[in-house]
């Protein structure tokens, strides 16, 4: 499991957890179903947007990048419960040690070439501007604001020369070309094999990512793209002739996803254990992030891949983007929900719940205040919430221990209701492993609700005073649903399943249909699960971001 690198230039938003929460969700699921899940990531932390914050603090800019680090740890892992096997950073030691020998290898493998090229200079800051201190129009669809690499209206790369209207970040002059040596990456030499490739795993790729990437392979054709850059905050480049220059800091990100295995394997004293993953055709390899990250893991990285000989992504989960209120993410303007202050006020299973279920999955959407209450307290807590707090209250007043379904077989209602969960084991695992959750969280909901309609119809909490062979019947049918509801739900909300299984006491979240789990179970009444959101805690960050948009 590989997800993207969260750069620390800044505090993370709720976009950026979108685009990454996949990843947890998919990895625990992988992890019930019993599979050997290595998940990997950490802090992206070299590049110009860093050195810039820094200079403008007058700190040096592993202080900077060292306090986004710890932020991002602390929220992603300690908060948010991303269940990372290492979460490290580019500017470890151990990521720097083996960057540098990938890209030796990759050049020893005749998959690099020096060229002199024309690069853009500013003269008024006199220094080489690198592609995020350049800004144009996009030479593929016109857009302005394009940056010297990327353009962020149609994710297309192109080469920072073909830019229209180029001007220098810094100081808004027009910059001029020079001449510089640069280390290029062969590209075009992969472009067959990526064709080819591409036939065969695109079915476990999001649309977006197999529409970016067939435009970038068939209609542009690929290019050599420079991978050195003239730039003091990075990774030195290990070849002779370009060792003041740093290797371009997207081509050492992505090797963190292998630094990271490496390092892993050390970790646990089995140094050789990363080849279980990256040299054995039966690893499935998932990569998540957003969508302007696509070409990076879809042409540059297999690429690359392709050089070392190691195994290639098969699944591409990215996400499109996240807005706010309806609003487009402006950090200048302030139309963003930082993660730290969101994680101040509410619950982390309540944001994953929410980012879910409403997740940016095949188009762009918004995250709205209203809406999040709503979901949160009518879906979260009151359909699935609600189910087991009602079940397991009323099973702990009227019964010693759990009724198990060999004391009180199923009626036929019941009997519908415990197929309906046996299959929706098969849909969720299928929806999962496609990257759909919305869909697999759905149909969680949707089990939870056919719960709450047995329960309601069959009263038990009338029927244990009268008829207490009915009741049990029928909470043992609801324990069945409660355990099935948990294991199912675990990927995305653990939080509060911890909590409901202290209550109930067990641990086993095996993906698997077990009715019989927690028959004869003596338990704990749950107290309050998952919290409600109150009205006047939306009222404040609405108004935060009204005023913002009318600023
Ligand atoms: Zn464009
Ligand atoms: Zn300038």
């Amino acid at each position: 499991m590989a997800a993207a690198w969260p750069y620390v230039n800044g505090s993370l938003h709720l976009g950026h957890v979108a685009g990454l929460l996949p990843a947890d969700i998919i990895a625990r699921y992988h992890r019930q179903h019993g599979d050997d899940v290595l998940f990997v990531s950490g802090s992206d932390c070299h590049g110009t947007p860093i050195l810039n914050t820094a200079e403008k603090e007058g700190v040096s800019p592993q202080v900077i990048a060292e306090r986004y680090h710890q932020e991002a740890v602390d929220m992603l892992i300690n908060r948010l419960g991303f269940s990372y096997s290492l979460y490290t950073k580019t500017m470890g030691d151990f990521h720097k040690s083996v960057a540098q020998t990938l890209f030796q290898e990759i050049y020893d493998n005749d998959c690099m070439v020096a060229k002199e090229e024309d690069q853009f200079f500013c003269a008024y800051c006199n220094r080489f501007l690198p592609d995020r201190f350049i800004e144009g129009t996009c030479p593929n669809c016109g857009a302005t604001g394009a940056r010297g690499d990327q353009c962020d209206s149609c994710s297309k790369l192109h080469d920072a020369k073909d830019l229209l209207q180029p001007t220098c970040k810094i100081c808004n002059n027009t910059p001029v070309l020079r001449r510089s040596k640069h280390l290029y990456f062969r590209l075009p030499l992969f472009q067959d094999r990526l064709d080819a490739w591409m036939l065969t795993v695109a079915d476990g790729w999001r649309e977006n990512a197999i529409t970016t990437t067939r435009s970038a392979l068939l209609d542009q054709g690929l290019k050599d793209r420079p991978v050195t850059r003239d730039l003091s905050w990075g990774i030195p480049v290990p070849v002779e002739g370009f060792r003041e220059k740093c290797i371009y800091v997207w081509f050492e990100a992505v090797m963190g996803y292998f630094s990271c295995s490496r390092e892993y394997s050390v970790l646990q004293n089995t140094p050789e254990a990363w080849r279980d993953w990256w040299e054995n055709d039966q690893a499935i390899h998932y990569y998540v992030h957003g969508k302007d990250n696509i070409p990076f893991h879809t042409i540059i990285w297999p690429a690359m891949l392709m050089a070392l000989n190691l195994h290639l992504p098969d699944k591409i989960i990215s996400s499109e983007y996240l807005n706010f209120e309806g609003l487009k993410f402006s950090k200048s303007k302030g139309i963003a929900i930082w993660l730290p202050e969101a994680l101040a006020k509410f619950d982390p299973e309540a944001i994953r719940f929410y980012l879910t279920l409403n997740g940016p999955e095949t188009k762009d959407v918004s995250f709205r205040w209203n809406d999040f209450r709503e979901r949160v307290n009518a879906d979260l807590i009151g359909t699935l919430g609600n189910f087991w707090q009602r079940t397991f209250a009323m099973i702990t007043q009227n019964f010693d221990a759990i009724p198990s379904l060999q004391d009180y077989p199923a009626d036929n209602h019941g009997t519908t209701l415990l197929q309906k969960a046996a299959t929706t084991f098969e849909i969720v695992s299928q929806a999962i492993e496609q990257g759909n959750l919305r869909t697999a969280l759905s149909e969680v909901l949707d089990l939870a609700k056919a719960g709450n309609i047995y329960l309601n119809q069959r009263e038990p909490w009338k029927m244990a005073k009268t008829n207490r062979n009915h009741a049990g019947i029928s909470l043992a049918v609801c324990a069945a649903i409660g355990d099935a509801l948990r294991r199912l739900v675990a990927p995305f909300i653990p939080q509060p399943i911890e909590r409901l299984n202290s209550y109930l006491g067990t641990t086993d979240l095996t993906w698997r249909f077990a009715p019989y789990h927690l028959g004869g179970k003596q338990i704990i009444p749950p107290s309050v699960l998952i919290r409600k959101i109150e009205k006047e805690t939306i009222k404040e960050e609405i108004d935060k971001m009204q005023r913002a948009d009318s600023d």
